[in-house]
């Protein structure tokens, strides 16, 4: 009845005259050491396939459930497949395509570790009605970001987790052809890039994510989406580290992005506080508009790009770029309607904290 599960394939089972049972497990892939995983237990197997249209071939699907909350587990596990077709867009196709996929549940109080081909996930995480969304896609990005290219060192850990937290909301979040992310805007302690403390942190999963929010926009899409493509292809099935990433990052752009990750990902400074002061004087017919923003944070100046949505008397809207990059900064123009309101970064695309005065 018992049965036992590690990575890859079963390639073999026997049983002793003593009641032991032998399984054999074998993998063709590289497997870095963190992600060799065993469970035993009397597990009820469930197998499935996730029918892949684009490239007619099947990716297999093999979880093993507690026998007593099968149907629940079962209805909760249907959402890989949801999962899968949304980050393929994004990622290419699941890297260890030639065994399997699974969820082995287990014991654990919460969370998951996403062991190469068989992420473990707790339990309690599965209440059926699809739940368990979220924590089902950031292990299954960690299949790419992780183990098919593995941080080179722990310092790099974001490359696991600030990547597989980002690409996790892509799988949740964005439909179709819509990309949206939902990210906190709070402090942040200490530096992205984890030369001490605790490497599993809130900073190293959420502002690592922002990082890459924030990247995307600075490079848009296309560039984006093609560099996190050669990210994969360039470092597959091997390590990678956060100057490697940076390199390729300024490769894909043909710019240098030192600063970018100089002051977000090295930086220990959490991030950009703004105060937004805004005037509009009549003189003649013209309304001259001034829009006076500083950054308070002592320690440094952020360079950022940031979008204004100014708002005028006869409710017309208007959205500027602007690039900051002193403590600072007006900007000034003439208008023939009284200037309202203004409005810093209104789609949140940008790490930061505002006071209007
Ligand atoms: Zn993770």
């Amino acid at each position: 009845k018992i049965k036992a599960v590690s990575n890859g394939l079963l390639i073999d089972s026997t049983s002793f005259s003593n009641g032991y049972k032998k399984f054999t497990y074998k993998s063709k892939y590289p497997v870095t050491h963190y992600l060799l995983f065993v469970a035993g237990g009397e597990y009820e197997i469930l197998k499935d396939k996730n029918t892949d249209f684009s490239s007619s071939e099947d990716l297999l699907l093999e979880h093993f459930l507690f026998k007593e909350t099968f149907d629940r587990s079962r209805e909760d596990l249907e959402l890989i497949k949801v999962i899968y077709e949304r980050l393929k867009r994004f990622t290419g196709d699941y890297p260890f395509k030639d065994e399997l996929y699974g969820i082995v549940e287990v014991s654990w109080p919460f969370g998951g570790m996403e062991h190469q081909t068989r992420s473990a996930i707790s339990t309690d995480a599965f209440k059926g009605l699809y739940s368990a969304y979220g924590l089902q896609a950031h292990e299954f990005a960690h299949q790419w970001f992780g183990n098919l290219v593995t941080c080179k060192s722990w310092k790099d850990i974001w490359l696991n987790e600030g990547f597989a937290t980002y690409f996790e909301q892509l799988a949740y979040l964005s439909k179709d052809n819509e990309i949206k992310i939902d990210l906190p805007e709070v402090d942040f302690y200490g530096s992205v890039y984890k030369t001490d403390g605790f490497i599993f942190s809130r900073t190293v999963y959420d502002k690592g994510a922002w990082i890459l929010e924030m990247l995307r926009h600075e490079l848009g899409n296309e560039k984006f989406f093609r560099l996190i493509r050669e990210y994969l292809n360039w470092y597959k099935y091997s390590n990678a580290s956060t100057e490697d990433f940076i390199q390729l990052v300024n490769q894909v752009s043909q710019k240098d992005y030192r600063w970018f990750f100089d002051q977000w990902l090295y930086s220990r400074i959490s991030r950009p506080f703004f105060e937004v002061k805004l005037k509009s004087e009549k003189r003649d017919n013209h309304y001259f508009c001034r829009v006076d923003l500083k950054q308070l944070q002592p320690e440094m100046i952020f360079q950022t790009h940031l979008d204004l949505k100014l708002i005028f008397d006869d409710e017309s809207e208007k959205t500027i770029q602007v690039f900051v990059d002193a403590r600072h900064k007006v900007i000034s123009f003439q208008s023939d309607v009284e200037l309202n309101q203004v409005l810093i970064d209104p789609e949140n695309k940008i790490l930061k904290s505002v006071v209007y005065k």
